[in-house]
């Protein structure tokens, strides 16, 4: 099979965790990786894409992070025909999501977006649909095909032979934009984002209050963990509308979320079903939660969050 393309996102200079998912996804298909990224310098980045089984840079420059992401989708749908790539991916995050339908609509290709498995031989992804109660299976008919994958799909791997890949750079032009990004505002300093967290700490209604949510930062700190919430939470004030998770908020697949003061609502499951163990802190035995948790505690929050953040300070302090 031919290079696998991979769109690589930067995040304050550095590769993010899900680009060497997309890596790992190249080498464990046996695939060689064509790596595209928008920077005035990737030197920084050979050893590193090397040590995932790069064996191409594609460095695009005169594009910045702020630039009009419709100069960078036909830069990149550009790239994707010249190269000949039958298969191209990106991280199903915000930047991908604004980007590949727009790379796709200009190579009429088809694309798959949410990925959280791909076929390459038939051509076929898996996908969550209708807020994750079906995982549908799609073929892809045609050529390229084009694909997102779900951040904390796969675990990263270091390829088997580390490469030396040649980097090839290409000028691009931002022409006309159609739209402009004004400003970039970060997250909550220090945190992890949502969307790439390994662990979540999540607060609901049930938490009574803004000042009450340092409880569940605290659990987060001890366990490296990013801090989410539901919408109720969010609409009452006591969270940032960035730590809202679900339907209209963020999708996340950690391997453990912590749902504390949180009913379950379908909207707020859609956002964090694919989470691998889910615990529920809840009083109330009924809550719809406790029905797709892995492990529930029947219980006041307010009382259990303390208890089991002690606990797992002294389980983290013995790691
Ligand atoms: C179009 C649409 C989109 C939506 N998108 C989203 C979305 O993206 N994300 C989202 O989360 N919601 C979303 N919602 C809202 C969703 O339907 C629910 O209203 C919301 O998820 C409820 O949040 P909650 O579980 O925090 O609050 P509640 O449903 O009020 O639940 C609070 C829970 O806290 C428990 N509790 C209270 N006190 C304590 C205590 N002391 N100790 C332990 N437990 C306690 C209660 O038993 C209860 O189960 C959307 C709704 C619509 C219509």
């Amino acid at each position: 099979m031919s290079s696998l393309g991979v769109y690589i996102e930067l995040k304050e200079g550095k590769v993010k965790k899900t680009n060497l998912e997309l890596l790992t996804l190249a080498h464990q298909n046996g695939r060689a990786a064509t790596a595209v990224i928008f920077a005035e310098e990737v030197n920084g980045y050979v050893e590193e894409l090397g040590a995932y089984g790069v064996n191409q840079i594609i460095q695009v420059t005169g594009l910045d992070e702020a630039a009009w992401v419709g100069a960078r989708a036909q830069k990149l749908a550009e790239i994707i025909k010249e190269q000949g790539l039958s298969d191209f991916v990106g991280t199903h995050s915000a930047h991908g999501k604004d980007m590949m339908p727009r790379v796709a609509a200009r190579l009429e290709a088809p694309l798959a977006t949410d990925c959280i498995g791909i076929d390459f031989e038939q051509g076929v992804a898996t996908k969550p649909i209708y807020a994750g109660k079906v995982i549908a299976q799609v073929k892809l008919t045609g050529e390229p095909r084009l694909f997102t994958l779900r951040p904390n799909t796969i675990t990263p791997e270091k390829a088997a032979t580390a490469t030396t890949p040649e980097v090839k750079t290409v000028t691009a032009t931002v022409g006309t934009p159609l739209s402009q990004i004004k400003e970039i505002v970060k997250g909550v300093a220090g945190r992890i984002d949502l969307t790439e967290a390994q662990i979540i700490v999540s607060g609901g209604r049930g938490m009574k209050d803004k000042d009450n949510f340092k409880m569940l930062e605290e659990m987060a700190d001890c366990l490296g963990a990013a801090l989410g919430a539901s919408r109720a939470a969010v609409d009452s004030g006591y969270a940032t509308q960035d730590m809202q998770v679900g339907q209209t908020g963020k999708t996340v697949n950690p391997v453990l979320y912590i749902a504390c003061g949180i009913s379950g609502a379908i909207q707020h499951f859609a956002g964090m079903k694919t989470s691998k163990v889910i615990v529920a802190v809840n009083k109330d035995p009924e809550a719809p939660i406790f029905k797709k948790a892995d492990f529930g505690i029947v219980g006041d929050l307010f009382e259990v969050v303390p208890v089991l953040t002690e606990e797992l300070k002294k389980v983290m302090k013995g790691n």
